[in-house]
């Protein structure tokens, strides 16, 4: 099936319900935004040429035109490919050309210099309504199969060139579907919020709030702002939105400034990197139960676990901590390994590969068929993540694989040790990662955020981490820093730190 079926449906069942919103207010119900997206549709074809099956990139900031847009592609069969908008256009138009996208909508129409796109792909502006008004032949969405694509998703590209994850509309309505049961219930008075970026993660969890006919909110911002966010929450009410563990400390740290305790938020969904205990703690004191922790990935979108909000606010929970440092347990759709080198299962609580597999597993890799194979194993997909699993079914993730660090023969999990020092009252941001040692093969090191500069050091951090875990692990040098590199989505960089230590043989604070 199609997944723009979905608006289709719900504009004729509920076609006055309010749908799209710029900050507070309503600028389409669903009757409208279904007519946008017909008429965004037929100007594609009939302007445009494009035919079931054509590729469309999107290389905007949010706004609603996004949502028309995404819709329209599908409409005409097509298959969108959202472009994080943070990009260099360079970067851009290698995913453009890597896509074959026939047209790539910007904010504006001017992003790319004549040169800068390969001949077949035309630059339109995504904020300009079309011209034409022709809404013929297109009232219902052209027919789709469930293992058709949908969406051409490029991965953040955190550990090289990123790849194009193949998902088909059968994957995403598995992972909304996911959403509703295992998540969070969506209902038509709720509102997704997004201020994260709609090319990824957020974006996605606007399939199930068109189904159940809810708003959808694109803060004026157009992007992630803690105050605007609580004052469109306030004003909006039933407010739900997905946030990287990163934009929740800047969401806590502002609602201690404005002593706010998340009035109209219904449901912040966090995920898609670590949350430290310490953080998780802060937030739960400042949000209350509102927090639900889910764990996936591109090639698996949104969807493989799901720590859900009564387990994460139940602190008197004898066992809350180790539960709440899990990402819980398997999505409805998925079922979860742990696997050894040779691709077989270890035993309950042992390290290894997690594996998965269920409705919402990629298709594969985009015209890589290399990467393809590798990822999908005899219909298992190797997340590239390494965790154990305890006999309940709750999965704990230790690192990617390729952050694991190894010492003197022994692995150290960049978690575990940032996991402690995160503890530490004084320390704001950690990242660890492993550094060549001609004597340890690898050594660990730190790179740490203080909240205050003057109140912390080597021998306070080296005293906090013996007092707590095993001195192999512990960091052989911290550098000390004003901030992290994060990527658009709120990833820490460790590649970029790995970088910066092999080009710098550091000593001093950067
Ligand atoms: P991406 O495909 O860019 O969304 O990145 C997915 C990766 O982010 C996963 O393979 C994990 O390494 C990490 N990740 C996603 N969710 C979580 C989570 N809840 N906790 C820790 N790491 C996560």
């Amino acid at each position: 099936m199609n997944i723009a079926n979905w608006l289709h449906d719900t504009s004729r069942r509920f076609p006055q319900r309010p749908a799209l919103f710029e900050g507070a207010c309503q600028v389409a119900d669903y009757a409208t935004f279904a007519a946008r997206v017909r008429q965004r549709a037929a100007h594609l074809m009939d302007t445009h040429g494009i035919v079931p099956g054509d590729h469309v990139a999107l290389l905007m900031k949010n706004c609603c035109e996004y949502l028309e847009l995404l819709y329209a592609i599908w409409w005409v069969g097509a298959v969108a490919v959202p472009v994080n908008s943070k990009l260099h256009p360079g970067e851009a138009a290698w995913i453009a050309e890597n896509a074959e996208a026939r047209l790539i909508f910007t904010d504006g129409g001017q992003v790319f210099s004549s040169q800068g796109l390969p001949a077949e792909c035309r630059e339109l502006d995504g904020r300009t309504p079309p011209d034409s008004a022709c809404d013929s032949g297109l009232e219902f969405p052209c027919i789709r199969q469930d293992h058709d694509l949908a969406w051409l998703f490029y991965t953040s590209g955190t550990t090289g060139r990123s790849k194009g994850v193949m998902l088909s509309h059968g994957n995403l309505i598995a992972m909304s579907l996911c959403y509703a049961t295992d998540v969070d219930p969506v209902s038509a008075e709720d509102a997704a919020v997004y201020a994260a970026p709609m090319s990824h993660g957020a974006g996605l969890y606007n399939f199930i709030h068109v189904r159940c006919g809810a708003r959808h909110v694109v803060p004026e911002s157009r992007g992630f702002d803690a105050a605007e966010l609580f004052g469109l929450a306030t004003e909006l009410g039933n407010v739900s939105l997905f946030a990287a563990p990163t934009m929740v400390k800047r969401m806590v740290e502002q609602a201690r400034r404005q002593e706010y305790a998340g009035e109209g938020i219904k449901t912040i969904v966090y995920g898609g990197g670590p949350m430290y205990l310490a953080d998780l703690m802060e937030a739960v004191e400042t949000f209350g139960p509102r927090l639900v922790q889910i764990y996936g990935q591109g090639e698996s979108p949104m969807t493989i676990s799901v720590l859900p909000r009564e387990l994460i606010a139940d602190r008197q929970r004898s066992e809350w901590a180790t539960l709440a440092a899990s990402v819980g347990q398997a999505q409805s759709c998925v079922e979860i390994r742990i696997l050894d080198a040779a691709h077989s299962p270890v035993p309950c609580g042992e390290r290894g590969e997690i594996a998965v597999r269920g409705a919402t597993v990629m298709q594969g890799y985009w015209h890589n068929e290399t990467a393809t194979r590798q990822a999908l194993v005899e219909g298992w997909l190797l997340t590239g993540d390494i965790g154990f699993m305890d006999p309940a079914g709750y999965l704990t993730l230790t690192d990617r694989s390729k952050d694991v660090i190894i010492t003197g023969g022994s692995n150290v999990y960049p978690r575990e040790v940032e996991e402690v020092l995160a503890q530490h009252p004084d320390v704001f941001e950690v990242c660890v990662v492993g550094e060549p040692d001609a004597q340890w093969g690898e050594s660990v090191v730190a790179f740490v955020v203080s909240r205050d500069a003057q109140a912390l050091n080597e021998a306070l951090l080296n005293a906090w981490f013996i007092e707590r875990m095993a001195s192999f692990k512990k960091p052989k040098k911290y550098l000390f820093r004003s901030d992290l590199p994060k990527n658009s989505y709120g990833k820490v960089l460790k590649t970029e730190l790995r970088q910066w230590l092999k080009d710098t043989s550091v000593t001093a604070v950067p």
